[in-house]
C-alpha cells in the first residue's frame, strides 16, 4: 500500500522538516502489523514527494489476532485485501511514523506546519465501500479536488464489473496536519471494514483528529458511525444507546449487522412483510421464529392480532438478549404473547413441536452444508407445523449489488449463497421426503436476468392441506 504526499512550494524539500524525515534517506519502521518504509521519490525545488509505503505482514496479523477471523473460512485470514489497500492499518502508520506532523508540530519550520500550501496526496488503492459519490461527499467538503480511477475486478475478465478499489489523488491547499488528520480519519471509513486499531481509546482520537472539522461536516454522522463500528467493547455501547433511543423505528440491521447499504436495508423491510403476509394466508395463530435474531419479526407479528403465540429461538445469547430488550419496551399484554427460546436448529427440541407455522428467514445459509439434514429433519420430521415460510438470498442477484465485490457473499457469517436453480432442488427435495407441498416467490425488485435479491419458499404440509376442510 502506498501513500505518496507532494508539496508545490519553495524551497519544497521542506517536506522533509514537516515531516520530520530527511528527503536523502530512505528509513524503515517496525510496526505491529507489518514495516512501514519512508523515502522521498521526488525532491525538485519547487515540488517534493513523500512516500509512505505499508508492507503488511499478512501471516503476522493471523498470529497477532489483528487481522480478519475468517471465522470458519480460514483461508480468509491470509488471503484478502488488507496488505494491498488504504484501511486502519494506514491511519496507524501515519500516526506512528508521522506522529509530530498528524499533531501539527514542526520542530524545525513551525512557522509552515501552521502555514496552507498547495498539497496532493494520493493513495494507490483506497476501497470506497459507498462508491465514488460518497467518496466525495467525505473530500470535497473540505475543500479538496478528487480525481479518482476506477479499477476493474480483474481486467482479464471485464464482464465481472468493477471493484471497489479506486486510485484517488486529493489536492488543495490546506496544513500538512489537516491533510493528515483528513487521511487519518476518512480512510478507515471509506473502507468500512472491520478495523484494527491499537489501543483503545477510539472515541477520544475521533474526536483529537476529528477536531476543527468533524463536527461541521455534512457526513459527521455516517463518518463517526462507520469510523467506531466493529469494535468490541465500543461497539457493544453504541449498541445500548441505540437500543435506548431508537425507539420502534429499529434499524439494527442498518447499524449492527452490514454495511449501510440503503437498498439492503430497504430489501429487509420488504422481506420481513412478505414473510409476514405468507404466514397469515397460512392462517397460522401460533408461530415460531427459527433463527429469530434480534426479533425484527416478532415485533411485527406482534402487531397483529390473529398471531396469538410467538416463539422465537436463536443459538445466540447476545441476539436474544437484545431481542429482549426491545419486547421489553412493548405493553405487557402484547409482550405475553411472545417467548424468547436458546436452542439450535441442529438438535431436535420439544418445545418446537405443536406450531401452526415456522419462520426461518435468512438463517440457513448461516448452516454449514453438511449439517442441512439434522436442520431438516429438526424442523420438517420433528417439529412438523403445518407451514414453514423460508427465505435465503438469492446468490444470482449478488451482482446487482455495488459495493459487493464479485464471488463475494453478503454476510460474512454465510457458509453459502444459493442460485434459483439450486435453492428449488433443495427444496422440492425436502418437501418431497417430508410431505410438504411447495411453492416459491421472488422477494424484492425482480431482475429479468438475476431474479430478486431473496427467494422465499413456502412449505404446506400435505395431509394438512387434504384435512384443512
Ligand atoms: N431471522 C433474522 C436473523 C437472520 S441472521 C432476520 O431475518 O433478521 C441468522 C440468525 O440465525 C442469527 O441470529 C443466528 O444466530 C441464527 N442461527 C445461526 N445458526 C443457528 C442455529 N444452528 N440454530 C439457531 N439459530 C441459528
Amino acid at each position: 500500500m502506498l501513500l505518496t504526499l507532494t508539496v508545490m512550494h519553495e524551497p519544497a524539500a521542506d517536506l522533509g522538516y514537516l515531516l520530520g524525515k530527511n528527503p536523502a534517506r530512505c528509513q524503515s519502521f517496525p510496526l505491529s502489523f507489518g514495516q512501514a518504509h519512508v523515502f522521498f521519490p521526488e525532491v525538485s525545488p519547487s515540488r517534493c514527494t513523500a512516500a509512505l509505503l505499508l508492507d503488511i505482514d499478512p501471516v503476522g496479523l493471523v498470529r497477532n489476532r489483528r487481522g480478519p477471523s475468517g471465522e470458519g473460512h480460514s483461508l480468509q485470514q491470509y488471503v484478502n485485501d488488507r496488505p494491498y489497500v488504504a484501511s486502519s492499518f494506514l491511519s496507524v502508520a501515519i500516526s506512528q511514523v508521522f506522529g509530530s506532523a498528524l499533531g501539527g508540530r514542526s520542530r524545525e519550520r513551525p512557522q509552515l506546519a501552521e502555514t496552507a500550501l498547495p498539497y496532493e496526496a494520493r493513495l494507490a488503492v483506497l476501497p470506497c465501500r459507498g462508491g465514488e459519490s460518497f467518496l466525495r461527499r467525505l473530500f470535497e467538503p473540505l475543500g479538496y479536488n478528487v480525481a479518482t480511477q476506477r479499477h476493474p475486478l480483474d481486467e482479464q475478465f471485464p464482464e465481472w464489473g468493477d471493484s471497489p478499489y479506486y486510485t484517488v489523488t486529493l489536492s488543495g491547499r490546506c496544513r500538512l496536519h489537516d491533510l493528515l488528520s483528513h487521511l487519518y480519519v476518512l480512510m478507515p471509513v471509506l473502507d468500512n471494514d472491520k478495523h484494527y486499531w491499537v489501543g483503545d481509546a477510539e472515541v477520544e482520537k475521533l474526536l483529537r483528529h476529528g477536531e476543527g472539522w468533524l463536527n461541521a461536516h455534512p457526513e459527521r454522522e455516517n463518518i463517526t458511525r462507520r469510523y467506531l463500528k466493529h469494535q468490541g467493547q465500543l461497539a457493544k455501547t453504541a449498541l445500548a444507546r441505540i437500543e435506548q433511543d431508537e425507539g420502534e423505528s429499529d434499524n439494527e440491521e442498518s447499524t449492527q449487522v452490514e454495511e449501510v447499504i440503503e437498498e439492503r436495508v430497504r430489501l429487509n423491510d420488504i422481506r420481513l412483510d412478505a414473510v409476514q403476509t405468507a404466514l397469515l394466508q397460512s392462517g397460522a395463530k401460533r408461530v415460531l421464529d427459527l433463527g429469530c435474531g434480534e426479533g425484527k419479526l416478532l415485533r411485527a407479528l406482534l402487531r397483529d392480532a390473529q398471531f396469538t403465540e410467538i416463539v422465537g429461538v436463536d443459538v445466540s445469547p447476545r441476539a436474544l438478549e437484545i431481542a429482549r430488550l426491545r419486547l421489553d419496551r412493548l405493553p405487557l399484554d402484547v409482550q405475553a404473547r411472545c417467548r424468547l427460546l436458546h436452542g439450535s436448529l441442529m438438535y431436535r427440541d420439544g418445545r418446537l413441536s405443536g406450531f401452526d407455522a415456522a419462520a426461518v428467514v435468512e438463517v440457513i445459509e448461516h448452516l454449514d452444508p453438511p449439517r442441512l439434514s439434522a436442520f431438516e429433519r429438526v424442523l420438517f420430521e420433528f417439529a412438523r407445523p403445518r407451514a414453514v415460510v423460508l427465505t435465503t438470498p438469492n446468490v444470482e442477484y449478488n451482482v446487482r449489488f455495488e459495493t459487493l465485490p464479485a464471488g463475494s457473499f453478503r454476510h460474512k457469517d454465510h457458509r453459502f449463497e444459493w442460485s434459483r436453480s439450486q435453492f428449488q432442488a433443495w427444496t422440492n427435495g425436502v418437501a418431497q421426503r417430508f410431505g410438504y407441498a411447495v411453492r416459491f416467490a421472488p422477494v424484492g425488485p425482480e431482475d429479468e436476468v438475476v431474479g430478486s435479491p431473496t427467494q422465499m419458499a413456502i412449505f404446506m404440509r400435505i395431509e394438512a392441506i387434504r384435512t384443512r376442510k
